[in-house]
């Protein structure tokens, strides 16, 4: 079956969900057939002031409810999402154009996240009692609050990954969210909200606003506690500067450049097949995406020969069902940039060994998986991000040399490294500027254990997702000292001389105990 429009009964009611009608909607179309999806209604301000005020008064008895009971909500929505794959996989391949296998990439990190956050969080929401100034004279409790309503501003290339598996934690912590998704990818988000109230999420808590972030992002920042948001690095400027005025947290996940590195010990067979997800999952529209490969001379040869030639198998189709191996790009504004940064490299000098066409006769935006050569730092696609299928293979002398390429770069979000020899693998890898790099992997094996935050250094970000820090950004500590028996102060009839001798010995005890 070709990718078509989804079907009436399915969208209607989830297009319901949204507040949203104060605003004209927007039409939108599937990416790899142009068939229309919706007339996607839009949020007026007085629809964002009403989701916010909605979600506030839901937060306030969500959080009172026991951590227990939230949890039990990830649970089934586990299950749900799971159960359910075949629907969402539907709308999000319609949505965004993706192969069925990276749309299932989505459903497997929304299982991983509701799993995981599921068995953590009662311990990271717990009061934890530190010692106090004064041993048992001191109780302190250091309490958990969540921060209110949490905005979740996503975008269109892993619209299920990255509009749900941010806001579960931000849930589970007590929070209600406002989630912003892209207009392209506004159903995938509804979709998950209503799946979470059948998981027995309160309803009115996780609200949906709609409309381009240019229009509405400021009046969701301006209403939000916190800001979770995912997208380029210009917009997270934007999104800083707004979150800065009013002085409220954000995270911000950013774009990448991400290098792949093949040492010469590599296994060069293996390195050259998972390389091939690494560099085409969601057709490059990752900002996990492999879009540099440095090989060892040594190895050069070999493993570009293998890399170029499974690149030049790679099935490239619409359908909705897992026959093809890549999809289409999302946009016209995608295909424009893959064209320029390639057509730029080769008017430049850059020899295309694999792909480097645009592939109309099988849907408006399709491009072929694309290997470059002879890249150099005049051309654009040297140091820019492409976010589509265009991957520049260089040969290096060197692991230093390697390194000192890899880290050529303002991004810092995700590398991967090869190598037989696991402790040199995991010894390069600590030396290249990314907030993470998988060894004999691309991007999974970091992103998806999710005991392990994710996120980028330098322009790639600020702030975690996945692992405590994922949630723990949700909340703010509240400390409470209680002084018992007797007062921080000299004794009755004590001078303050004295009181300052008897302290200065009981600082020097705690430090010859070796006390916090
Ligand atoms: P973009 O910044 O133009 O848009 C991303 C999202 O931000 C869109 O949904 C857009 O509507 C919204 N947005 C734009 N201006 C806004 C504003 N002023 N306020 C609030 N929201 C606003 O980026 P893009 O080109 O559409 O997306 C691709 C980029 O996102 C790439 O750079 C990619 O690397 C990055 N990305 C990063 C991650 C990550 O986890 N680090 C994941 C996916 C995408």
């Amino acid at each position: 079956m070709t990718s078509a429009a989804l079907p009436a009964d399915l969208v209607k009611p989830l297009l319901e969900r949204a507040t949203a009608g104060g605003a004209p909607s927007v039409e939108v179309f599937a990416p790899a057939t142009g068939a229309k999806i919706a007339d996607l209604p839009q949020s007026s301000t007085d629809d964002i002031e009403r989701a916010f005020s909605t979600a506030r008064t839901a937060q306030a008895q969500w959080a009172a409810r026991p951590v227990r009971e939230r949890v039990a909500v990830l649970r089934k929505l586990h299950d749900i999402v799971l159960g359910e794959q075949e629907t969402i996989l539907d709308i999000v391949q319609t949505e965004t154009g993706k192969a069925r296998a990276h749309a299932f990439d989505e459903v497997g990190d929304v299982a991983v996240n509701a799993r995981y956050y599921a068995s953590v969080a009662s311990k990271l929401l717990s009061t934890r009692r530190p010692r106090g100034v004064l041993p048992v004279l001191t109780r302190v409790d250091v309490r958990q609050r969540p921060k209110g309503v949490v905005a979740v501003i996503s975008p269109w290339n892993y619209p299920l990954a990255l509009a749900v598996s941010d806001a579960l934690p931000a849930l589970v912590a007590g929070n209600a969210v406002v989630a912003r998704p892209d207009n392209q990818t506004a159903l995938t988000a509804l979709w998950a909200i209503d799946a979470a109230e059948r998981a027995g999420l309160p309803r009115g808590l996780w609200q949906a606003v709609l409309g381009r972030g240019r229009d509405i992002g400021g009046e969701v920042i301006a209403r939000a506690d916190y800001v979770d948001y995912t997208g380029s690095s210009a917009t997270g400027r934007t999104i800083a500067q707004q979150a800065g005025e009013r002085l409220i947290g954000y995270s911000l996940e950013l774009g990448g450049k991400n290098p792949l590195l093949v040492l010469a010990d590599a296994d060069v067979p293996r390195a050259a097949k998972i390389a091939i997800r690494a560099c085409f999952a969601s057709a490059g529209q990752l900002c996990e995406s492999m879009e540099r490969i440095y090989v060892h001379d040594s190895v050069y040869d070999r493993f570009v020969a293998e890399f170029t030639a499974h690149t030049k198998n790679i099935e490239l189709g619409g359908a909705l069902d897992y026959s093809a191996g890549m999809g289409s790009l999302t946009f016209q504004r995608q295909l424009d940039t893959v064209r320029q940064h390639v057509d730029d490299a080769v008017a430049k000098g850059a020899t295309v060994l694999a792909g480097g066409k645009h592939r109309p006769d099988l849907g408006p935006y399709f491009y072929e998986p694309t290997v470059l050569a002879d890249v150099t730092a005049e051309m654009t696609v040297y140091r820019e991000e492409t976010f589509g299928p265009v991957v520049s293979v260089y040969r290096v002398a060197s692991d230093d040399a390697a390194v000192a390429a890899a880290n050529d770069t303002a991004y810092g979000l995700n590398a991967s490294v090869w190598t037989k020899d696991a402790a040199r693998g995991r010894a390069v890898a600590a030396r290249i500027n990314a907030g993470s790099v998988n060894v004999n992997e691309g991007f999974i094996a970091a992103w998806g254990s999710s005991d392990a935050p994710s996120g980028g250094l330098g322009i790639s970000g600020t702030g975690r997702r996945h692992g405590p820090e994922g949630l723990l950004k949700y909340l703010d500590t509240q400390t409470i000292a209680q002084q018992r028996v007797l007062p921080i102060a000299p004794l009755p009839g004590m001078s303050e001389e004295l009181w300052a001798k008897t302290m200065t010995l009981y600082f020097g005890v705690m430090k010859t105990l070796r006390q916090k």
